[in-house]
C-alpha cells in the first residue's frame, strides 16, 4: 500500500469523465467470442471467422470512437513477417490493430495493449472454437473501453490503444509493436500490457475480487552488466522505471472510490512466464503487466470439453465484468495521469557523502512547473516524505545519503505528476 496520497490527481481528470461499462466490456467479449477462434494463423479472409474478422471488427470500433470525437482517434494497422518455431516454416505476417490519439507533444506515448488472439490445448490448433473470452477478450474489451473514455480528453502524450496477435506464438505482435516504437524514435513513458483481467473465481474456488496483480521488473533486461552493477551500487533494484510505474499505479488505484487494491508484484511476471510487457523492457520501455488476482488454469489455453466432472475451456460465463470493470478503471486512472502529466525528469543525482545533507541535482523538463523531491529511508518501499521545488537542485538537511532513497518527479501545471525518477550517483570527473 502506498504511503502517500497525490491530493492534486483528481485535477487531472476531466469532470464528467465516463467510467467503465460493465455491460459495453460483456458486449466486447461476445462479439470476440463470436468469431470463432482467433488464432493468430487462422483465417484472415473468412468475413465472419477467424482473425481477420476479429482484427476488422476492432479496426471499425476505433473508427467508430474517432468519428465520436471529430476524429481524435485514428485507426493503424501495422504488419510483419515473422519465423519461429510455433509459426510455419515460411513464416507469418503477424498483424496488430492500434487506435492513436494525439497529444500535443510531439514524441511522448503511452501505450495499452491486450491480446486478440486465442488458442485451445494444441498451440497450433487453428480451427477448433478458441472462444478466448478472458484470455485475451478482456484485455481487448478493456483496451476498447480505454479508449472510447479517454478519447473525450485531451492528453499532452499520445495515446496508443493497441489489440496484438501473435502472443500465443512467441509475443510477435508486441514484439512488432515494441521494434515499430523504436524504429520510429517514440519516447515510450508507459506500456499496459493487460492480459486474462477479467475472472475472479480462482482454480481452489476461491473467489479473489478485492485486488489485480501488476507485475514488473527490478533489476532491468535493458540494461548490461555495467548498468546492472552501477544500479547495484546505489541499491536502486526496487526503483527501476517498471517498478516505478507499478507503484504509481498502485498510488492511483488507492484514489479510486469503491476501487480494488493493487498487488505490487515484484517478478517481471508469473514465476516463469512471460507476456507482451517482455518485448518493451527488452528495448528499455517502462512496461508492467496487469493479471487477476487468482488464476484459474482449467480456463486458460484449453480445449472445449468436459472431463472428470469439470468444464475446461474460457468461456464468458465464467468471467466477472463489474471485476473487469474496475481493472478498467485503474488502467484509465494511470494512462490519464501519466499522459497529463510532463515527462519524467532525467540526469537525477545525489551526493553527500560523509554529510548529514544530500544534494539533489536533476535536469530541467519541457513542460513542468515544479518538480517534487521524493525521499524514504532506505529500509522502506515507498516514498514517506516529499517537497516540491521550484528549480533543479535541493539540499534535503538532515537526510543522510547513506540511509535515503530519493526519487524526483515532474509536476504539469494542472498537478499531474510524472513517474518518479531514482536519483543516482553523480558522473565522477
Ligand atoms: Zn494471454
Amino acid at each position: 500500500m502506498p504511503m502517500i496520497l497525490l491530493p492534486l490527481l483528481a485535477a487531472a481528470a476531466a469532470p464528467a469523465a465516463l467510467q467503465p461499462d460493465p455491460a459495453h466490456l460483456r458486449a466486447t467479449v461476445a462479439k470476440l467470442v463470436s468469431f470463432g477462434t482467433r488464432h493468430t494463423l487462422s483465417s484472415t479472409t473468412d468475413p465472419k471467422r477467424g482473425v481477420g474478422a476479429a482484427e476488422n471488427w476492432v479496426a471499425a470500433q476505433f473508427k467508430a470512437i474517432g468519428e465520436a470525437c471529430g476524429g481524435c482517434v485514428t485507426v493503424e494497422r501495422l504488419s510483419g513477417h515473422y519465423t519461429g518455431t510455433r509459426l510455419p516454416s515460411e513464416g507469418a505476417e503477424i498483424v496488430d490493430i492500434l487506435g492513436v490519439q494525439k497529444g500535443s507533444d510531439p514524441n511522448r506515448y503511452v501505450i495499452v495493449s491486450g491480446h486478440l488472439d486465442s488458442r485451445v490445448t494444441d498451440v497450433m490448433n487453428t480451427t477448433s472454437d478458441a472462444p478466448g473470452a478472458n484470455d485475451d477478450g478482456s484485455g481487448v474489451a478493456l483496451v476498447l473501453e480505454a479508449a472510447r473514455i479517454l478519447s473525450r480528453e485531451h492528453f499532452k502524450a499520445t495515446i496508443v490503444y493497441a489489440a496484438v496477435t501473435g502472443e500465443e506464438q512467441g509475443l510477435y505482435g508486441s514484439r512488432l509493436l515494441a521494434e515499430t516504437a523504436k524504429k520510429r524514435g517514440w519516447q515510450v513513458d508507459a506500456m499496459f500490457n493487460n492480459d486474462i483481467v477479467g475472472n475472479t473465481m480462482g482454480q481452489n474456488g476461491v473467489r479473489v475480487a478485492d485486488r489485480v496483480r501488476v507485475f514488473s521488473e527490478g533489476i532491468r533486461a535493458s540494461e548490461d552488466l555495467d548498468q546492472q552493477m552501477a544500479r547495484r551500487a546505489i541499491g536502486g533494484e526496487d526503483d527501476g522505471p517498471s517498478r516505478a510505474l507499478a507503484k504509481a499505479v498502485d498510488h492511483v488505484a488507492t484514489a479510486i472510490p469503491g476501487g480494488i487494491d493493487v498487488f505490487v508484484n515484484r517478478r517481471p511476471d508469473r514465476f516463469g512466464r512471460g507476456g507482451d510487457h517482455f518485448p518493451f523492457l527488452k528495448l528499455g520501455y517502462p512496461a508492467v503487466r496487469f493479471t487477476v488476482g487468482a488464476e484459474n488454469w482449467t480456463q486458460q489455453h484449453q480445449d472445449l470439453r468436459t472431463e472428470n466432472g469439470i468444464v475446461y475451456g474460457d468461456t464468458i460465463d465464467k468471467m466477472d465484468f463489474p471485476y473487469l470493470a474496475k481493472v478498467t478503471a485503474i488502467n484509465v486512472g494511470i494512462m490519464r495521469r501519466l499522459a497529463s502529466a510532463p515527462a519524467a525528469p532525467t540526469g537525477v543525482t545525489i551526493s553527500g557523502e560523509l554529510s548529514f545533507d544530500t544534494t539533489v541535482k536533476w535536469q530541467p523538463v519541457t513542460g513542468a512547473i515544479a518538480y517534487r523531491v521524493h525521499w524514504r529511508r532506505d529500509d522502506t518501499q515507498d516514498w514517506t516524505d516529499s517537497r516540491d521545488i521550484k528549480g533543479t537542485e535541493t539540499v534535503l538537511k538532515n537526510v543522510p545519503v547513506d540511509d535515503n532513497f530519493v526519487g524526483v518527479s515532474a509536476l504539469g501545471a494542472d498537478g499531474s505528476e510524472s513517474l518518479v525518477t531514482f536519483a543516482g550517483a553523480a558522473p565522477r570527473d
